[in-house]
């Protein structure tokens, strides 16, 4: 189905180089530029699941979501199959769902067998809506709200205790209630990573977490407090990370804790690391293998644990972006297009940073990918400007793209992880519709926003209603 000469001078390139390996199912999709499942047909149309992108942006409008099951689920499944394959122990994969989080992505990421991470009240009745069992739920949060903290304690799951205001407000809460829920500690590991400031955690100057000269007078607080069962500890070291290195030296550093519980009558039996790893938004990313970082987490846990003669807890992560960011691609409609002699080319698509806030926030870089025009040599450097009113809405600086039209149809691969559960109604542009692919199928799991649910929380006082 696919042959395309693919050169490297720069005039032959085409979309087709975006294209993941045929035939290789070990392929870790977070290595994948575009979602596993990505080919293309007849007419020169980018297929995703077995669906033509324009015939989707036909039936379903655009901007559209575009989310492959297929990427999802070997990433679930990748994720689940190398704890089974490096580490004796039970372990527990975690969807960190403010990546991405909706009633169907909760669903079928559980349906994999695996449990939720959520980090606001929102997500978690997300997660509860979606069908998932409040024992595979882990709640975070910096700041999380008395009211949010009850509703935890009513639900039963589990509370990953970040502070101490919220340690004294569930130990005062669980006094009162014939509720136990189990908790885990958020400590700040002092490990750094290369990434993107905002999304650096770990590190001492970080807003997450107990630090780790206060939490023996944590431990000693909790042993006085039978109402508060602590199972275990958590740390998150960031996002977007492409070193294994941090992970091996946080596994470390966390089994020294348990052994230090263990000094204050705690018996923890959990240790979650958090997620972090990377994916491709560019062929200049370069991640590590799903496998390859699960065992990481494995081998340093192991060893760790054998070095201080402790049993090997019950090891869980929380994975976000690498395990939704790649099964995603939002596609655009080209509109108008503008030349500054000398200075830059712009194509201008129907959505922008309402729908993928990442490039105005962190600098992110995409690549774009002419789904209408596959084979098309990409002879032109165009900016792809947004359609909101700030100069900074620019979804892509420098997209090389093959000459495009309006009604053209682009696709923005990576978009999975962080763009909906980012996205906003600035300028009063309504949410695109997301669609769930698969095998040719395509179900709608978000309706596109109306121009009546932009309006549906809006109150019109009497004195302003005009007569
Ligand atoms: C954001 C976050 C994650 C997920 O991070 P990714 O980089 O998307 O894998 C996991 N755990 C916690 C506590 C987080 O805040």
């Amino acid at each position: 189905m696919i042959s395309i000469p693919i050169t490297d001078n720069g005039v032959n390139r085409s979309s087709y180089q975006y294209l993941p390996p045929l035939d290789n199912p070990a392929a870790s999709p977070n290595q994948s530029l575009l979602p596993l499942s990505a080919q293309v047909n007849d007419q020169d149309h980018l297929v995703v699941g077995g669906s033509d992108v324009v015939e989707l942006v036909q039936r379903f409008g655009s901007p559209l979501y575009i989310l492959d099951s297929e990427t999802l689920e070997t990433a679930c499944r990748q994720y689940r199959q190398a704890f089974s394959q490096h580490y004796p122990g039970e372990a527990l994969v975690l969807y960190a769902s403010k990546a991405w989080s909706c009633l169907a992505v909760c669903a079928l990421v559980a349906r994999e067998g695996l449990g939720i991470d959520v980090v606001s009240g929102g997500e978690l009745y997300t997660a509860l809506q979606a069908g998932v069992s409040p024992e595979q739920i882990y709640f975070h949060g910096n700041n999380k709200s008395a009211e949010e903290l009850r509703f935890a304690v009513e639900t039963g799951c589990r509370i990953v205790v970040d502070n101490w205001l919220e340690l004294e407000t569930l130990a005062k809460l669980l006094e009162t209630s014939d509720r136990r829920v189990p908790i885990l500690l958020r400590l700040t590991p002092g490990i750094e990573c290369h990434t993107h400031e905002y999304i650096r955690t770990g590190h001492l100057d970080s807003k997450f977490g107990f630090d780790p000269d206060r939490v023996e007078s944590v431990f000693a607080f909790i042993s006085k407090h039978p109402v508060l069962d602590c199972i275990g500890i958590h740390a998150h070291i960031g996002s977007q990370i492409f070193e294994l290195q941090p992970h091996n030296d946080l596994s470390d550093v966390m089994v020294q804790w348990f052994a230090k519980a263990a000094s204050y009558g705690l018996s923890l039996r959990e240790l979650d690391l958090g997620g972090g790893l990377g994916i491709c938004y560019t062929e200049a990313d370069d991640p590590p293998s799903i496998t390859a970082w699960v065992k990481t987490l494995c081998q340093g846990v192991i060893e760790a644990c054998r070095a201080r003669q402790l049993p090997l807890p019950r090891l869980l992560c929380e994975p976000g972006r690498s395990l939704i960011g790649p099964a995603c691609v939002t596609a655009y409609t080209v509109g108008s297009q503008k030349q500054v002699p000398g200075i830059r080319n712009y194509v201008s698509v129907d959505g922008g940073m309402s729908d993928n806030p990442r490039p105005i926030t962190y600098q992110s870089v995409y690549r774009a990918i002419a789904a209408s025009k596959m084979s098309a040599p990409l002879s032109e450097t165009a900016a792809i400007a947004g359609k909101h009113c700030e100069s900074g809405d620019i979804v892509i600086n420098q997209a090389q793209l093959p000459p495009l039209e309006a009604g053209d149809v682009i696709v923005i691969p990576g978009t999975g992880a962080y763009n909906y559960s980012m996205a906003s109604n600035y300028n009063r542009v309504p949410r695109p519709a997301a669609v769930l692919v698969n095998q040719g199928e395509a179900q709608l799991i978000l309706q596109r926003e109306t121009y009546q649910d932009l309006i549906r929380q809006d109150c019109l006082p009497e004195f302003l209603k005009q007569a």
